[in-house]
């Protein structure tokens, strides 16, 4: 992993934890602020209430007083009823006497009302007082918490903000300044590459043949990185090359090679060659190359002469080199050769690991070719 681009990991893991620190302290006095607004409500309820208590009270004096204004009335009329000379000033004041006992009748009845609310009134003022309270002791904590939890947030900020600004003095400008803009954009600035996917936008990537510069995700353009953890081991790049043109021997071929893992006791490379009527066999030893026996030589095709050679554990190889060459090697051959026919011999074991001939997948070691 480059330098580099391990910084901007942790550039983006700061910025990430910076960023989360500041809408914190900005979604404290938030809450704060719903809080004190619903206080407000209650101390408005509170308000209401007493308003109400109080305008009864009011109205009580003022029933009371009319109550007194009419009984002042009627012993007055009590009065000059004694001195009345004729029967209709008589009646008259009795008329009136009546009329205001009525009168007190009915103030009574509204200050009878009025108590009878007062009781109501009194439970809303005492329900509101004791919510109020509350709701003012639970501010009050929240408000400590909060302040509390800014003043932790503001330290820690500020100690991430003095590690990203270390960060970013290792990051070449021109890095940055386009690491700035995708993060703005979207909220990451990297992505990290598996399977050949940008996994930021799940894009399929052109193939990289230079790892040792920084690259762009063509797509979304945030930075590529790889994670070691999550790559599977990079196979040499000729190998996928070959597994899938690898091409099929001739049957027809004048000559022939074959690897057989049970040459006796051991791996052995064999080539077969066509002569006229006759044909001939070379054995080497699979991993030094070195020639095991003598040439033989026999009459018929190769396919005739040597049938014991064509087990069914023999895999047909791709490779040919002239006699005369090959008669150049003496008792070694070649390690270009034995390197060739090696890379040629995983390429099939591969195909025929994809047959579906098999076992059916487990995921346990690798299982002997069939
Ligand atoms: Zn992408």
């Amino acid at each position: 992993m480059l330098s580099d681009i391990e910084q901007l990991l942790e550039l983006q893991a700061t910025d990430k934890e910076i960023r989360r620190l500041q809408e914190e302290i900005a979604a404290l006095p938030k809450r704060v602020a719903a809080i004190e607004e619903k206080l407000a409500g209650t101390k408005a309820q509170l308000e209401k209430a007493r308003a109400a208590a109080k305008a009864d009270e009011a109205n009580r004096k003022k029933f009371e007083a009319a109550i007194q204004d009419l009984q002042t009335k009627i012993s007055k009329y009590r009065d000059q009823s004694l001195e009345v000379k004729t029967n209709e000033q008589y009646k008259a004041l009795l008329h009136e006497i009546q009329f205001a006992e009525q009168d007190v009748r009915i103030n009574e009845d509204h200050i009878l009302e009025v108590m009878i609310n007062a009781e109501t009134r009194e439970k809303e003022v005492k329900a509101a007082e004791a919510e109020l309270k509350a709701e003012t002791a639970e501010i009050e904590k929240e408000k400590e918490e909060a302040r509390r939890v800014t003043a932790e947030d503001q330290t820690k900020l500020a100690e991430w903000k003095v590690k990203r600004d270390g960060l970013r003095q290792n990051i070449s400008a021109d890095l940055l300044r386009h690491y700035e803009r995708v993060i703005k954009l979207r909220n990451t600035g990297l992505a990290e590459v598996r399977d050949h996917k940008c996994m930021g936008c799940q894009v399929m990537l052109r193939p990289q043949t230079n790892s040792e510069q920084v690259v762009f995700c063509d797509s979304c353009q945030r930075v590529l990185y790889f994670d070691p953890a999550n790559e599977p081991k990079p196979e040499p790049v000729a190998e996928p090359v070959h597994h899938k043109r690898r091409p099929r021997p001739k049957a027809d071929a004048p000559q022939a090679w074959f690897y057989r893992p049970d040459y006796g006791d051991e791996e052995a490379l064999l080539v077969f060659t066509n002569g006229g009527d006759t044909s001939t066999r070379r054995v080497y030893e699979m991993h030094t190359g070195r020639q095991i026996g003598e040439i033989l030589t026999r009459e018929g095709s190769y396919r005739q002469a040597f049938p014991e050679d064509l087990t069914d554990t023999a895999i047909r190889l791709n490779g040919y080199w002239d006699e005369k060459e090959i008669e150049t090697w003496g008792l070694e051959m070649p390690t270009n050769t034995l390197d060739a026919l090696h890379a040629d011999l995983r390429a099939a074991q591969r195909e025929h690991g994809a047959a579906p001939k098999e076992e059916p997948a487990t995921p346990a070691e690798h299982s002997p070719a069939p």
